[in-house]
């Protein structure tokens, strides 16, 4: 098995032409963060050129209902992430010695699998939110949708992924509601790119546009997602703020950013030590995962990306053949549009609030376990 899926990569775009043009769909997409650091290069433009007012501009013209941006779900991801972190760690620091430690990220779904097939002897060890791409299907076929009047058979979300593995995610049966996905399917930054070309739209020409609200809006950690060692920055910058009661000073946590293949920091918090722990590649997350079986654990959380660099050198990208500049580029990319955020801590975003107060409670709530959360499976006898 191919852990990030590029062995089985399968073209969505004449599934997506046919949903376009039938009249009695509503078709919504969603936009990962990397994406909109690498899209450019596809049109000529250089690696790190941000083109995401184009890419919502194209998407429009290629005749989606709604444009959204899966940095709205990341967002999402960091309150019930990090609300799981500061509840383990809690129970931790109270003397529940059952508490399993480390917390490990799990919205990379190649990274999933490879734990479900290599390392079934410790399911309980990683996070059970889902990614920001499932989290998104979930909360725009129920929350969304009710609030438009859209029925769930009616509405197809896709998303746009720099991902082969997100196709493979969304057809897990635990995202699907009586055989109906949350999100129908996943097209990469590249089957984009060939789809933007077909229709003859001049990209490079293209004014900017806006996303559609309410989940268009994101703030700064939700961008940084899409570079390994952001989705660690952005719980850090929850985690931090929930756990002290202080508001921080300096939201860059420059020590988990950067291309080595596994990164350590210890951030204080209020005289509590939090060790961090992040890899990119396969082969580094499972010389950590077996420091753990060993008994040998360093972190009580760590963030594990599959692709080098994390999503902004995912298989659905252009390609970029190893090459570290181009990631270092679409890196930086990222890290710009996330200072240029006027909200930069993802439970500062007033919509996520609100969909909290409207609908899910609060955070781990009953029905923000059933929406956002799952559950993992013994595979190694695949
Ligand atoms: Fe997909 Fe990102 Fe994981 Fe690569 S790192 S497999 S692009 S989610």
């Amino acid at each position: 098995v191919c852990p990030v899926g590029a062995l089985t990569e399968r073209d969505h775009t004449n599934r997506l032409i046919e949903d376009l043009s039938n009249p009695d769909k509503i078709v919504i997409v969603q936009t990962a963060p990397a994406v909109r650091a690498a899209l450019g290069e596809e049109f000529g433009l250089p690696a790190g050129t941000l083109v995401t007012g184009k890419m919502v501009y194209a998407l429009r013209e290629l005749g989606f209902n709604y444009v959204f941006d899966t940095d709205f779900a990341a967002d999402l991801t960091i309150m019930e992430e990090g609300s799981e972190i500061l509840n383990r760690l809690t129970r931790y620091l109270n003397g529940d010695r059952s508490v399993r430690l480390p917390i490990l990220t799990s919205c990379c779904p190649a990274w999933v699998n490879f734990f479900e097939h290599q390392f079934p002897d410790m399911l309980d060890i990683p996070s059970t939110a889902r990614s920001p791409q499932q989290m998104f299907g979930s909360i725009a076929k129920t929350y969304w949708a009710e609030k438009m009047g859209i029925p769930r058979e009616k509405l197809v979300v896709v998303s746009i992924m720099p991902c082969l593995a997100k196709k493979y995610e969304c057809d897990r049966d635990e995202f699907k509601t009586n055989g109906n996905p949350d999100v129908d399917y996943s097209i990469s930054t590249r089957e984009l790119a060939r789809l933007i070309k077909r229709a003859n739209i001049g990209f490079t020409l293209l004014p900017d546009s806006e996303f559609d609200n309410p989940m268009g809006v994101s703030t700064g950690a939700g961008v940084i997602f899409g570079t390994t060692g952001g989705v660690m920055e952005a719980a850090l910058r929850s985690v931090y703020e929930i756990y002290t009661g202080h508001p921080l000073q300096n939201v860059n946590f420059e020590q988990v950013r950067g291309l080595n293949g596994v990164r350590r920091a210890t951030i204080d918090l209020n005289g509590f030590e939090l060790k961090v722990g992040i890899a990119h590649g396969l082969g580094n997350a499972r010389h950590l995962l077996e420091d753990i079986r060993n008994g040998h654990n360093k972190y009580h959380v760590i963030e594990i990306m599959a692709c080098p660099g994390g999503c902004i050198g995912g298989g659905g990208q252009p390609l970029h053949h190893g090459n570290s500049e181009v990631l270092y580029a679409r890196a930086n990319a990222l890290y710009r549009e996330d200072a240029g955020k006027p909200i930069r801590k993802s439970h500062d975003n007033p919509y996520i609030k609100t969909l909290y107060e409207e609908y899910l409670g609060k955070p781990l709530s009953e029905k923000s376990e059933k929406l956002l959360h799952t559950h993992y499976f013994n595979k190694s006898i695949d």
